[in-house]
């Protein structure tokens, strides 16, 4: 299936979605630094363009906006009230391309390390850092903030979904005029 879009225009497109030195991001890139953790940021050429890779931990960690990224069950993944037939499909494709570049980076044997923007809120970021700082250290192949049985977590975004289309067919117009 051809690529509506070019490769420069797409890259553009999921650096907008992926919301480059957010606050969470620069919350969590600079206590790793105060640890002692030294890292490069985005950097090109690997799946997904990491937001922080430490080489000398063969790991990556992604700082996740919960909204853009669909973070199942957590109360900022809200969806829009219109437009789902535009917003649904965007969503997915980017929960899509997520797992796509978990399972590259995998395949690579990278260890990945993904932090949700809702833990930095909650949580103060030293405690963050303590455990990031203890799994980079350790041999973990996968980190979740905040953790989260990753049964369960798939069975949220199962719901997600199930919600989300049975919303579009609900939203399709069926010309309801209460008004005799
Ligand atoms: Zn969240």
């Amino acid at each position: 299936m051809p690529d509506v879009v070019d490769k420069q225009t797409r890259s553009r497109m999921m650096s907008g979605i992926r919301g480059k030195n957010t606050r969470p991001e620069l919350l969590v890139r600079h206590e790793l630094h105060r640890r002692g953790f030294r890292y490069r940021l985005h950097v090109r050429g690997m799946p997904g363009v990491p937001d922080l890779v430490l080489p000398k931990y063969h790991a990556v960690v992604f700082v996740h906006g919960c909204y853009w990224h669909r973070h199942p069950g957590c109360r900022y993944t809200t969806t829009p009230g219109t437009n789902l037939e535009f917003w649904i499909p965007k969503f997915h494709r980017t929960v899509e391309h997520d797992r796509e570049v978990i399972a590259k980076l995998r395949d690579q044997n990278w260890r990945i390390a993904t932090v949700w923007e809702c833990v930095t809120r909650r949580e103060p970021i030293e405690e963050i850092g303590e455990t990031l700082g203890s799994w980079l250290r350790a041999d973990g192949r996968m980190l979740e903030l905040p953790d989260l049985a990753p049964s369960a977590g798939l069975n949220d975004l199962d719901v997600y979904r199930q919600t989300s289309m049975r919303k579009v067919a609900e939203s399709q117009p069926d010309h309801d005029d209460p008004t005799p």
